[in-house]
């Protein structure tokens, strides 16, 4: 056993981060997760995104739907639904047909984050952040973290980096890209919120598609009136939410540059729940079966959809997304659409009509596609992966591959590559993707539908 603290430090506890943590921990590595927030989750939790993607495809073969993601993702959902917190809901918003979708209770994936991580073994250190790494020659040694109790310092033979951002990946100096190519702005951020009180029967009179056309013809309007000043003409998203009474909004949308500063992160809170607010009270005032609606809960952080991408030993181009591309260390796969919000203003790029567009072609994958092993290498580093919503795509690739079904996927690999290193004494660097890639074993199995 080496002398060094763990195995694997995971810097960052959102989906992905969490699925590293657990298949490295259940593959006997000595593993130490690190997170800012109080719990794991990230975005799922504390940015309140709803509902899971990544998972829906529809077979081209077979015209059937179904599930294309295993393993840990779909233990994790397995346990919600056991628990009467996730709702498979299905409606129509980017084509023709339906989609199918998973809206899950918050509050009960952190409960079922804490109980996996604890049967596996791993360590936890909440409310802790990543301040400084120590590395050089492409190898990191250890990371310091500020702590409540002050600055702690832990090295590990493998780092995965989860933050989303890339944090720990460009500390220790990767390349990495930020936003569209042409002027660096990214995806805009949104904070989510839901509304409880609802007579859920009557706003959506049997499907979510009725909700959604109700409220956003009578947002359309509210606007041409000047009943609301709200700074963007985009549609609001509405959702099935697994508690009676309550839907889940994905309506707000701020700016461009990235959130990567505390200054420009403090002006999205703000900003965030300024348009919340709005949003709310709008509601409950102007759409029917909202008469006795309230905020039931806000995001605790900004939604950030896009900061960095580092610069793997492959880049996920929009050609593989939307060609269906397949890799021999492909560790990764899923069919979801190029999302791409406009940076600069409101409604996705994809959309080809104002409201139930169909997607454009360009957006749309012809078949599912795979995610290497390669993009979460990055480039010149010899223990370090990164595997979160940071992997190394392009900006429109980057919008295809970042959804949470698709990236607890991405970081079970990370897991499970850093349990090879364990058993053979590689570097990370050197692990094959086809060799994780048969280790997860449901990436070969027929799709069954
Ligand atoms: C507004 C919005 C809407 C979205 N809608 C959907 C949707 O409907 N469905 C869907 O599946 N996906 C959706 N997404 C995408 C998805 O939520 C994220 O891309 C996904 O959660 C990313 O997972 P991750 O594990 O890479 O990072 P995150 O979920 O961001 O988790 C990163 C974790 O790292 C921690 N962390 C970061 N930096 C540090 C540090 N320096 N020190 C310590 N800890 C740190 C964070 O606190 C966080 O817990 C949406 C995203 C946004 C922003």
């Amino acid at each position: 056993m080496s002398n060094l603290d763990y195995d694997l430090i995971v810097i960052g506890a959102g989906p992905a981060g969490t699925a590293a943590a657990i298949a490295a921990g259940r593959r006997g590595c000595r593993v130490l997760l690190v997170e800012q927030n109080g719990y794991c989750g990230g975005m799922a939790t504390a940015g309140l995104v709803n509902p899971l993607l990544g998972s829906f495809y529809r077979n081209p073969q077979t015209g059937r739907t179904g599930d294309l993601l295993g393993g840990i993702y779909a233990e994790v959902c397995s346990r919600l639904r056991k628990q009467g917190a996730l709702l498979r809901f299905s409606y129509r918003v980017h084509e023709e047909e339906e989609y199918f979708s998973d809206a899950f209770d918050d509050a009960w994936l952190r409960i079922v984050y804490d109980r996996m991580l604890a049967e596996a073994g791993v360590a936890t250190l909440f409310h802790t952040q990543l301040l400084e790494a120590d590395c050089s020659g492409g190898q990191v040694r250890s990371v310091q973290v500020a702590t409540k109790g002050g600055v702690a310092e832990f090295s590990a033979t493998a780092f995965v980096d989860s933050t989303g951002d890339a944090d720990l990946a460009a500390l220790c100096g990767a390349g990495c890209d930020i936003g569209r190519e042409e002027d660096g702005l990214c995806q805009p951020c949104s904070t989510m919120f839901r509304m409880g009180g609802i007579d859920k029967q009557r706003v959506m009179a049997g499907s979510l598609n009725n909700a959604r056309l109700e409220v956003n013809s009578r947002f359309s309007a509210a606007r041409e009136r000047g009943d609301i000043d709200f700074p963007f003409k985009a549609g609001i998203g509405v959702y099935e939410f697994p508690r009676p009474g309550v839907l889940h909004f994905n309506a707000t949308r701020m700016g461009g540059a990235a959130a990567l500063t505390g200054r420009r992160l403090s002006e999205l809170e703000v900003e965030g729940r300024r348009q919340v607010a709005l949003l709310a009270d709008w509601l409950v005032r102007a759409v029917p079966g909202f008469d006795h609606a309230f905020l039931e809960s806000m995001a605790a952080r900004v939604g950030v959809r896009e900061t960095r991408r580092v610069r793997g030993r492959y880049t996920m181009t929009r050609q593989d997304v939307v060609e269906g591309a397949r890799f021999d260390d492909g560790i990764a796969r899923s069919a979801y659409i190029i999302d791409m919000h406009d940076p600069k203003g409101a409604g996705g790029l994809h959309s080809g009509k104002e409201r139930g567009g169909a997607v454009k072609k360009g957006f749309r994958p012809k078949r599912y596609y795979e995610i290497p092993l390669r993009c979460l290498q990055p480039a010149g580093f010899v223990n370090l992966l990164v595997a979160c919503r940071a992997i190394s795509t392009d900006h429109y690739a980057h919008a295809a591959t970042r959804v949470m079904g698709t990236l607890t996927t991405v970081g079970e690999a990370a897991g499970v590559a850093v349990g090879l290193t364990r058993n053979d004494g590689r570097p990370l660097s050197e692990i094959d993707g086809a060799a994780v890639r048969a280790e997860l074993g449901y990436l070969d199995a027929p799709l069954g539908f």
